[in-house]
């Protein structure tokens, strides 16, 4: 069964304006998706193995992952209109090929620093936080965590607003705009575009199978991988022994409530923080707190949120409403790719 609320279309319509106050509750620091903790699942990523693959074109964890999730990269229709009150646009469909930043068409990406001397490889991608700000401020319901200990973007709802990327510590929802149900439903005063994310491969998990990036990273380097994936639980202990074995240390644990994604270095992370600023790198390794705690910082978009999402769910209700008519009062079965 999915772990989730049992979200459809229907019920989102159901529940659309009730959603806009959930986010301000998610505001106030309650979490309703509250998990079943003992069956989320982690990731461990040692920094002492991981030797970015600096001998193959892209790192093998950053192929598997553009190539599992090839499908449901967006197809943006042209010419792209810029978003509203803004005058501007986010268009990665012309730079498909870059490897090196997290992309709607990359979800996964590698870092290079040197610490005292050595190389460090550090592979970057979404934290799935135990506590996702951006699922709980996304007014419209479209970012979930999972009992798989996954968060998720449905992209089929999501109007592209970027609040949640705006929340995220690190910054990781990326945009792409002239695609998603924002088209159908303009003029909307919600953004424009679809944020993508690693998913933590929640399909795959569905099937029983391990993310795509881990297992292409075991092909390469069986029993010296540095990507280990689990039981959230066992991936913590794990990480604990091996930091306690290089008396190194942990970064996840603690970081924004506690994330699934864990990293182990023999360096303390401050350090590696402070040569990722040094090279002016927007994907930090600091300290950081749930941005959702700090209520003024977000009292905006606390306010603004529910009336956005209570028109953004009136419009949705009133193009399904079509759709359904012209569906002969069925509902379609939910596509995994994006409508545009
Ligand atoms: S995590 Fe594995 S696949 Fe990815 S760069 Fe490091 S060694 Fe290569
Ligand atoms: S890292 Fe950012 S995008 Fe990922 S779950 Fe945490 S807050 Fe959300
Ligand atoms: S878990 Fe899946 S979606 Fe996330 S980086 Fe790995 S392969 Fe990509």
């Amino acid at each position: 069964m999915e772990g989730k609320k049992g979200w459809t279309r229907r019920n989102f319509l159901k529940t659309g304006v009730i959603a806009a106050g959930a986010g301000a509750v998610g505001v106030m620091g309650f979490s309703p998706m509250a998990l079943a903790k003992s069956r989320a699942h982690g990731t461990m990523i040692d920094l002492t193995k991981c030797d970015g693959c600096k001998n193959e074109p892209v790192p093998k964890c950053v192929e598997a992952c553009r190539m599992e999730n090839e499908e449901k990269f967006p197809h943006p229709k042209e010419p792209i209109k810029d978003l509203w009150p803004q005058k501007t646009h986010d268009d990665w469909s012309k730079k498909r090929e870059v490897s090196n930043s997290l992309t709607p068409y990359n979800w996964t990406m590698v870092q290079k620093i040197e610490v005292e001397g050595e190389d460090i490889f550090i592979p970057r991608r979404c934290m799935h936080c135990e506590n996702p700000p951006c699922a709980n401020l996304c007014p419209f319901g479209a970012l979930n965590k999972y009992e798989d200990g996954s968060v998720v973007i449905n992209h089929d709802l999501c109007l592209g607003g970027a609040k949640c990327k705006a929340v995220c510590p690190w910054h990781i929802p990326q945009r792409q705009s002239g695609v998603g149900i924002y088209l159908k439903l303009q003029p909307v005063p919600a953004g424009g575009g679809v944020m993508y994310k690693c998913d933590l491969c929640h399909g795959r998990i569905k099937k029983g199978l391990i993310p795509a990036c881990v297992e292409a990273c075991e092909k390469r380097l069986g029993s010296k991988k540095p990507l280990f994936f689990g039981k959230r639980d066992e991936i913590l202990k794990l990480a604990r022994e091996r930091a306690q074995e290089i008396n190194g240390y942990i970064y996840g644990e603690k970081e924004n409530g506690g994330t699934g994604t864990l990293y182990v270095s023999r360096f303390p992370f401050e350090k590696i923080d402070a040569i990722l600023r040094d090279t002016q790198s927007s994907l930090l390794m600091g300290k950081v707190e749930n941005p959702l705690r700090n209520v003024n910082r977000w009292a905006k978009g606390f306010l603004i949120g529910p009336i956005v999402s209570a028109i953004g769910a009136m419009g949705l209700a009133l193009y399904h409403k079509n759709q359904e008519r012209k569906e002969d009062g069925g509902w379609r079965k939910k596509s995994s790719k994006t409508k545009v």
